[in-house]
């Protein structure tokens, strides 16, 4: 199959290719999506086959607007129109109870569906001239770092989908936050673009999922089943060095072998000479983190480093998004400083 590169004038033949049951690379603010019709379990299955995803992991369902979730949802609670008003269209996926309409394959047989309204122009553009759904998880192929440009996507899904629209390099540069509004309380279950300080102002109290902050064990069943598969890993074994940036610096730079990897705020990236530096911007400005920490991981790709060693930001805003990407991509192989 050849795989069209569109652009964001494109947007009707975007949309006609997701009526037809084909697939489309889209571009969103928190990084790009492989969408399928979300109605259509056929084009949906091809999404699976597309990125060599497990068949237990959910989709998304994109749409265009909030007035969308009765058409797909039952039993909508409240906070779900608490939540839009403040934060769609943005970088927000709800878990609610899914309506008699969704197909299995997209919520992988679960009695709860996915629902964000993603904040791209182009995405919006072709989500309401398509007049569907659209199903979605990140355009990478699965366990690879999620491809924050068009090229990123294009080197994963070449060949294997009908086309990628460019709408420019992602805003925010990791994936929405997921909240499930079916348990009380309110239960993050991967931080993201819309941070935990700001679902907390919202909504009061909010737990945090335990795979947020740790592996789960095998056996261990998941309140997500796509939690428990490796994700967003380069080819070369990763580990993070946590604690205070000059700290975890030094460590670096004493245990580095030559040639390796790092991943590093801009303040250090002198000390490590005899390494290839991938920097993560500014130690304190956790959205340019989050803009950076995909794009430095894929990076490695094109290069032979043996292993790579990252510095990790504070928990707070952001801060905790990025550092769930990076402790999932290095397998929860954490180094305390
Ligand atoms: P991706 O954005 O590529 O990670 O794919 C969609 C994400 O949404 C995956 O992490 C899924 O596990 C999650 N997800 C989708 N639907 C549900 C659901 N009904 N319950 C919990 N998580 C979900
Ligand atoms: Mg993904």
């Amino acid at each position: 199959m050849n795989t069209k590169l569109l652009n964001k004038n494109d947007i009707d033949e975007a949309a006609a290719i997701l009526r037809s049951g084909g697939l489309v690379g889209i571009p969103t603010e928190t990084v790009y999506g492989l969408g399928a019709n979300g109605l259509d379990p056929r084009a949906v299955g091809r999404i699976f086959e597309a990125k060599g995803r497990p068949q237990d992991n959910p989709l998304i369902l994109h749409v265009p607007s909030a007035d969308w979730l009765e058409r797909w949802c039952v039993d909508v609670p409240e906070t779900a129109y608490t939540l839009a008003g403040r934060f769609w269209p943005g970088p927000l996926t709800m878990i609610l109870k899914r309506g008699p309409e969704v197909p299995d394959v997209v919520t992988a047989g679960l009695d709860t569906v996915g629902m964000r309204c993603p904040d791209h122009p182009v995405c919006r553009a072709i989500l309401f001239a398509a007049g569907v759904p659209v199903a979605a998880p990140s355009g990478n192929t699965s366990g690879r770092p999620s491809p924050t440009t068009a090229a990123h996507m294009m080197e994963d899904m070449d060949g294997r989908i009908d086309a990628i629209v460019d709408g420019g390099p992602c805003a925010v540069g990791v994936e929405s936050a997921i909240i499930d509004l079916t348990v009380t309380p309110p239960r993050l279950l991967r931080p993201g673009g819309i941070t935990l300080e700001q679902l907390r102002e919202v909504l009061g109290e909010v737990a945090v999922d335990d795979a947020v902050t740790r592996q789960m064990a095998d056996g261990e069943k998941p309140r997500a089943p796509g939690m428990k598969y490796r994700h967003y890993a380069p080819k070369a074994p990763v580990t993070v060095v946590a604690g205070e940036a000059i700290f975890s610096a030094a460590w670096i730079a004493a245990h580095a072998g030559e040639g390796d990897g790092v991943i590093c705020f801009d303040e250090f990236a002198g000390q490590f000479p005899a390494q290839t530096v991938e920097r993560l911007g500014p130690t304190y400005d956790h959205a340019e983190h989050a803009r950076r920490v995909f794009d430095a991981l894929r990076a490695f790709d094109k290069t032979d480093v043996p292993a790579i060693w990252a510095q990790c930001p504070d928990i707070s805003g952001l801060g905790l998004a990025v550092t769930n990407r990076l402790n999932k991509a290095a397998g929860f192989h954490i180094v305390e400083v």
